[in-house]
């Protein structure tokens, strides 16, 4: 397929459908990126591969694995007095143990929605009597753009720049959804964007070590669905690997140069998911040479976290139970007023079974 066009193509869906029921094998598969989230209940692929494949989807959205712990850290740091603190738009809605970031706005906290984390960087130029405080959030994709703007600000001399970094890593993650114990998924669909960085070697001990299937795939209806049918080709086959679907943006190598800007800045860290708890070396906190940057070490007071009676976030993030069987899905719980992060994010699983899934309304 050459043309965008094509990916949406009703004759070449009908055709990749045919394809995959002609397999005859049945399967639990788990997309693992918010953005095939929205795709994939959008464009209505869940019903139309029902029952042959069973689509759940895991902790692919930045702003939903974000934990109540770090959004409490957030909050704390928003109510400093000469602190700005500059966020992308989702995460002001996300619920913390203090309410919400646009709550805590409310009530005079000043905090600003950004495009970019160089958008940051400007704000603490133009506001040298204040302490901007960038709140990173993001996966492979975006912690390099962070590192930019930590190099710039450097750069710049600026002394009123920080960072609270709450990135995370996609393939610790996996491993920690394959190791535990009520794991029942037969392959995975990989992030495109996320991989763009990684490229391909990251993801290689999924087959290798545990006999996992991975594809990863691009964003159209067409890219899903070939990445389905090669998913259950390696499982009817017993050949378990790591393929390509989206070779037009991912390279095999990567992107080295977004990852070394990573690296010059960010260094391996443990992290605290929503729904997997704390994950050994799945997050990333500043170097030592950046550690007079890190908002992260500020002594703030974080309430303790209570569980959220009746959310289910945690659950919908690993894939063991869909949105519409949270209790207060659609009911105490909507896009307009949303309980948990899985209802604020425009990535979220739940705000995407909302909008558009036939079972969510
Ligand atoms: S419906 Fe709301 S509370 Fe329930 S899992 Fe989804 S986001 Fe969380």
């Amino acid at each position: 397929m050459k043309y965008l066009d094509e990916y949406r193509s009703p004759a070449i869906l009908q055709g990749q459908l045919r394809a995959i029921r002609e397999l005859d094998t049945s399967a639990v598969l788990m997309e693992v990126c918010g953005t095939h989230t929205m795709v994939i209940s959008r464009s209505g692929l869940r019903p139309l591969l029902t029952p042959e494949v069973d689509l759940v989807s895991g902790p692919g959205c930045p702003v939903c694995v974000t934990s109540e712990r770090d959004m409490g850290r957030a909050l704390a740091l928003a109510s400093i007095e000469d602190v700005i603190l500059a966020t992308f738009g989702d995460m002001v809605r996300v619920p913390g143990p203090q309410g919400t970031l646009l709550e805590a706005s409310s009530r005079g906290a000043a905090v600003k929605v950004v495009y970019s984390p160089l958008d940051a960087v400007a704000l603490a130029r133009e506001n040298p009597d204040r302490r901007v405080v960038f709140l990173g959030v993001g996966f492979e994709t975006t912690a390099p753009t962070v590192a930019a703007a930590v190099l710039r600000a450097r750069e710049e001399g600026l002394g009123n720049f920080f960072v609270l970094s709450l990135h995370k890593l996609i393939p610790p993650a996996l491993k920690a959804l394959v190791h535990m114990e009520d794991f029942s998924i037969d392959g995975f669909l990989l992030p495109g964007h996320v991989s763009v960085v990684l490229g391909t070697e990251a993801y290689r001990f999924l087959p290798r070590e545990h006999g996992i299937p991975c594809v990863i795939s691009g964003f159209e209806p067409a890219d899903i669905l070939r990445a389905v049918y090669l998913l259950l080709r390696m499982k009817a086959e017993g050949k378990p690997e790591v393929a390509n679907e989206y070779s037009r943006a991912v390279r095999p190598e990567g992107n080295r140069r977004a990852r070394e800007t990573m690296c010059r800045v960010f260094r391996e860290a443990d992290a605290e998911w929503r729904g997997l708890g704390l994950i050994p070396g799945s997050g990333l906190a500043l170097r030592e040479e950046f550690a007079d940057l890190d908002a992260g070490s500020w002594e703030v007071e974080v309430p303790e976290v209570r569980e959220r009676s009746g959310c289910r976030c945690g659950d919908v993030l690993c894939g063991r139970i869909r949105p519409t069987e949270c209790p207060l899905f659609a009911r105490s719980c909507t896009p307009d007023s949303p309980f948990g992060p899985c209802m604020v994010s425009s990535e979220g699983t739940c705000a995407s079974y909302y909008l558009y899934e036939e079972e969510g309304r």
